[in-house]
């Protein structure tokens, strides 16, 4: 089946699942001829329930424990402790109610499993409609058996339910004779149950055969002179009975149908071709039947005299010149049968439109097995396995093709495969584009430039999965992979990772059955990186180390097609309903991508090789310059660019001489704005915010916004992972960022300047990620424009607001608004009079689970009801005109469409909000801390006591060499989570991200510490920043939450890692 044809309704079922060839039925068919065979005349076929006609109690079992996590083999166990005598055979015999078993039974379980075992749900599994579906092939068989006059009967050990009826989910009418266990109270293999059975029937035991799959029954019914079929899977069972009787009992062709109206074929014309074409002048109708599946290609059954083939030809109507391409599949087919490689034996091919109207190839017959589940229920974990061994296999024996023998070297382009596909699907995808997927567009961008290093070229499948395959009834042997369709040359990696989608994807999954939710192990199925390793293994190569790249290939490649399929829905070009609830799907598929390219970036990240040490040049800060300037430019004398390996894989850019061109260009303007237009305004900013309008604007600043804004310095702040089509911001990576924000850092006016401060950033990260189109219209626009200005309220002075789940602040449902009650405080910004917006955390839902109770709603600042009673401050400073403010919510009414993301989603939020936000704030920290020593240095160097500068005291030496190093050990930790931020995204770098917080602002505050100490009393002053920054960065180990906090986090996480690194037990002395 094609992953185009995906979406077709029919596809959900099985693609032309019995499509190809060599018949081998036919071949049997045709020896038979359905002649009684050994002379024998049977008169009736009696069958066995479970196992035989429905799956068995053991199955069903087996595959509950797994699902249930139950110790596998349990349930079997407690049906056989005790044999004629435990509860199961008693219940069996009708001797025991539905309750007095479920309860002996849970004992007995439990008593087995050493754990509480839910019998109940075991038992309501057994009896469930969707376990006891009669096997299609025993039915087909049984009405085959009657048809020929002979008669049928079931045996079985059997209960009654609760309800007083016993349990035989069968259709009594297919059987001349029933003979149930609970109502005779006899089990098999009591030979007295058979006997009574053949009474029913008027036979004698020779003229009968049984069907039964537990040895036991078969032994006993043998030696009353029946004669027995052993039922491993029916399908084989029936082939059994077949030759017994002498009978076809397999009559149709599985997942066909009468040809549809707008699929007819000229028949008259295709009989009179075959006929050419096979030789066959035998007579008789052709049979035309369409296979369900195959809109793509359709495709049709064809039965003439005694051959049986399938056609394959294009759709009907105008065609892209590449789609559908019949001949390429049949020439790779052709190809690759010669090479062994097990394909349909393909017969012909027919390019003369005017025989059926379309192009077409003939290829025969091949009935087996296609496994429509991966998860292959019904089988033994030893049965799966070999399943998937045979699966990995066949996929060798593909790529093992020896391109140039086999005259398929030109079939695809040569090498850069990955590439290919990648800005292939990049296009299409963007062609079939109907909304915006951020997982994709990260995809886009992080995909080309992790692409592997093509080792090897090879036939590729393109879509290679089990249900492509067609298996030989009786043993895991591939007997032909269907669909060529995607077949080029390319990377063999991405048919292996593609193989193991499956894995990935739930059971429940509409388009493609998956088994995510269950235990591989239990089942006896390969893990992904266990297929992976199996494959090399089986070629002979290394083991590879990225098969994560690969898994988020495929999965980037499923997403983008999948895109194609929607919008053709939309559209109205695809015929089927489900493409149209479908929309989903591609982003579903993207999250999963993208959940691998994390993982590949993780592992990149931890094995990459220690970067050139790009050097960063302390030493060269310009010479001695005003008190209140900061430090100037860092040397560029020492540049090392970015080797192009560092950029495309991921290097870590510790010195601001390894950014890009163009980040090097912003970073060169931000430090010369910083000097030109921040720092010599520092007094006359201070002096502001000393004075009476100090709750005003200053116009200077808005000035300067301006100003930056007309440079291109202007919403540096948003992650292109936040904002991957840079729509918002400059489309900078977080390292990229971390380097610019330090230089922000190095005065405390200079964020709001560059629109890239707190809490805007976090609330304008919040509106990109989270917001609707009407929320970023009203919000987010004048936020980034810097035309408005906004606060995030959560802690309470109440409650430990440490703890997010804590907060009480009501958000009320009513009359169609949300109604807003809660006492505030520490709420920074919201005295400015800018400030707009206030996005405010409370309770939606205090019954509901811890972390679902709390939402976010964005509540205008003039909605009437908010009260800010005063500003905070912090060590005296009041911060204005922003300020923290105390304020209390009074009835305030907003909007119910103002609610974030939906109710109970505000703990998420705040999450996803704190992330960025702290590590903006480390950033800066550094800053703070750069320019808090360079202050120092150039006290230390002017200032003379007891007969000699105080750079010569050997306690200010060691102190700036401490303050050196502290400085660059929390930069070096801020740019590792920034650049893990970056690889592998915000939720794998949580551990660093916590650490930062904890490490930067203690950092911070000593360096900062140490140059106060180092100015004499006018460090603690105005005179010079160092007294704010010290205030600010002591303020920051509690604000985005307290050390402790964090702390805990880190401790939490290395715990949880212990099992990786363990001691060894020590030794007993
Ligand atoms: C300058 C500044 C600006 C702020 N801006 C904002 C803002 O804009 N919006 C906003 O909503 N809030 C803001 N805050 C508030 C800040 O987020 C909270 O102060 C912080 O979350 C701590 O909450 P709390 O003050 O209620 O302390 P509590 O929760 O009462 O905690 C007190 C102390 O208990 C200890 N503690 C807590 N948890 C643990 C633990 N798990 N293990 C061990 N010890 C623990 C810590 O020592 C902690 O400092 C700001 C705070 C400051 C100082």
């Amino acid at each position: 089946m094609s992953i185009r044809c995906l979406f077709q309704p029919s596809a959900l079922h099985w693609a032309w699942r019995t499509t190809a060839l060599k018949s081998t039925l036919g071949r049997q068919q045709g020896v038979l001829r359905w002649t009684h065979s050994g002379g024998h005349s049977y008169r009736a076929v009696i069958f066995d329930m479970g196992g035989v006609l429905i799956p068995s109690p053991g199955t069903v079992a087996a595959e509950w424990e797994v699902q249930n996590h139950i110790p596998s083999g349990t349930i079997l166990k407690a049906l056989i402790r005790d044999g004629d005598s435990g509860p199961w055979m008693r219940f069996m015999r009708g001797e025991m109610t539905t309750e007095g078993f479920l309860e002996e039974f849970r004992r007995l379980c439990s008593e087995i499993a050493k754990t509480s075992v839910p019998v109940n749900s075991f038992f309501s599994l057994l009896t469930s409609e969707q376990v006891t579906k009669q096997f299609p092939v025993m039915t087909q068989a049984i009405s085959q058996i009657r048809a020929e006059g002979l008669q049928t009967a079931v045996l079985t050990n059997n209960f009654y339910l609760s309800n007083g009826k016993s349990f035989l989910p069968l259709d009594r009418k297919q059987f001349d004779v029933v003979v149930e266990s609970c109502s005779e109270g006899i089990c098999k293999p009591d030979p007295r149950i058979y006997q009574l059975c053949l009474q029913r029937l008027g036979l004698q035991p020779s003229e009968a055969i049984f069907l039964d799959d537990l040895g036991q029954n078969l032994k006993a019914a043998a030696s009353l002179g029946i004669h027995t079929i052993k039922v491993v899977q029916p399908e084989a069972a029936v082939k059994e009975l077949e030759a017994l009787l002498g009978l076809p009992l397999r009559v149709g062709i599985p997942n066909t149908r009468p040809v549809r109206k707008t699929m007819e074929i000229p028949e008259d014309a295709l009989e009179k071709y075959l006929k050419g074409l096979l030789g066959t002048h035998d007579t008789g109708p052709m049979e035309l039947l369409q296979f369900d599946h195959g809109q793509s290609n359709p495709t049709y059954y064809v039965r003439l005299a005694d051959r049986q083939l399938v056609l394959r030809k294009k759709p009907p109507g105008t065609l892209l010149p590449s789609a559908h391409a019949i001949e390429r599949e049949f020439k790779i087919m052709k190809a690759l049968g010669n090479a062994g490689v097990p394909v349909p034996t393909v017969l012909d091919l027919c390019e003369d439109s005017s025989i059926i109207g379309t192009p077409f190839y003939l290829m025969e017959y091949c009935p087996g097995i296609i496994y429509k589940d991966p998860s292959l229920p019904g089988l033994e974990p030893s049965q799966r396995q070999a399943i998937y061994a045979a699966m990995n296999q066949v996929l060798c024996r593909i790529h093992s093709v020896d391109l140039q023998a086999t005259g398929l070297d030109s079939f695809g382009k040569q090498g850069d495969y990955i590439l290919r596909q990648v800005q292939t699907w990049t296009k299409q995808y963007r062609a079939a584009e109907t909304s915006s997927i951020p997982a994709m567009e990260r995809l886009i961008q992080w995909l080309p430039l992790h692409i592997p290093k093509q080792q090897r070229t090879t036939v590729v499948h393109g879509d290679f999965r089990l249900d492509n395959l067609i298996f030989h009834p009786e043993k895991a042997e591939v007997l032909a992979v269907l669909d060529w369709e995607l077949s080029t040359l390319g990377d063999p990696f991405a048919d292996v990772a593609y193989s193991c989608l499956v894995h990935y994807l739930p059971s429940s999954f509409p388009i493609l059955r998956g088994f995510r939710d269950m235990d591989v192990t239990q089942l006896g199925i390969p893990t992904m990186e266990e297929y992976f390793r199996m494959y090399c293994l089986q070629m002979g190569i290394p083991p590879i180390e990225n098969c994560n790249f690969y898994m988020a290939f495929s999965f980037f490649r499923v997403a983008a097609i999948l895109q194609g399929v929607y919008k053709r829905s939309l559209t109205g070009q695809a015929s089927s309903a489900i493409a149209k609830q479908s929309g989903k799907f591609p982003e579903f598929m993207a999250e999963l991508a993208w959940d691998f390219a994390i993982k590949e970036g993780f592992r990149v990240f931890k094995e990459m090789p220690a970067s050139k040490p790009l050097v960063r040049s302390y030493h060269a800060w310009a010479g001695s310059r005003p008190q209140r300037t900061p430090a100037g430019v860092r040397s560029s004398s020492t540049v090392a660019a970015a080797s192009p390996s560092q950029e495309t894989k991921g290097g870590l850019i510790i010195s601001p001489e390894g950014l890009s061109p163009h980040v090097r260009k912003l970073y060169d303007r931000l430090l010369e704005f910083m000097k030109q237009n921040v720092y010599p305004l520092e007094p006359e900013l201070q002096r502001h915010q000393a004075s009476a309008d100090r709750w005003s604007p200053s116009p200077l600043i808005e000035d300067l916004k301006e100003k930056a804004k007309a440079e291109g310095l202007w919403n540096l702040f948003l992650p292109l992972e936040t904002d991957p089509e840079k729509k918002y911001g400059a489309g900078l990576t977080n390292v990229e960022y971390a380097h610019l924000c330090e230089v922000m850092g190095m005065s405390l006016y200079a964020p709001e300047i560059f629109n890239c401060s707190a809490p805007d950033t976090g609330n304008m990260e919040l509106l990109v990620r989270y917001g609707t189109e009407e929320q970023k219209a009203r919000w987010l626009v004048p936020l980034l424009e810097g035309r408005i200005r906004s606060c995030f309220a959560m802690t309470e002075p109440q409650v430990a607001s440490s703890d997010a789940s804590n907060i009480e602040a009501s958000i009320r449902e009513e009359d169609g608004s949300y109604v807003i009650n809660g006492h505030k405080w520490w709420i920074t910004g919201i005295l400015d009079p800018r400030c707009k917006l206030c996005v405010f955390m409370g309770k939606t839902d205090p019954q509901a689970p811890r972390h679902q109770q709390q939402s976010i709603i964005l509540v205008p600042m003039d909605t009437p009801g908010i009260n800010v009673i005063r500003p905070l401050s912090v060590y005296g400073l009041e911060d204005p005109p922003g300020g923290h403010g105390e304020v209390r919510f009074k009835d305030v009414r907003v909007p119910k469409e103002n609610i974030v993301l939906g109710p109970g989603r505000g703990f998420e939020i705040a999450q996803g909000r704190l992330g960025p936000g702290r590590i903006h704030h480390c950033m800066r920290l550094i800053g703070h801390s750069e320019r808090a020593l360079s202050l120092m240095k150039t006290r230390v160097m002017s200032r003379i006591a007891f007969g000699k500068p105080l750079v010569e005291h050997g306690t200010i030496l060691a102190d700036i060499a401490r303050s050196r190093v502290d400085i660059e050990q929390a930069r070096l930790l801020v740019l590792k989570a920034a650049h893990l931020m970056d690889v592998a995204g915000n939720k794998a770098a949580a551990l660093e991200i916590a650490m930062i917080k904890m490490v930067a602002p203690s950092m911070a505050y000593q360096v900062i510490d140490r140059a106060i100490q180092a100015f004499g009393a006018a460090g603690l002053s105005n005179d010079y920043p160092l007294a704010p920054f010290l205030a600010w960065a002591r303020a920051l180990r509690f604000a985005d939450g307290p050390d402790e906090v964090h702390r805990l986090t880190v401790a939490k996480m290395e715990l949880r890692n212990h099992s990786r690194l363990q001691e060894p037990a020590a030794p007993r002395v």
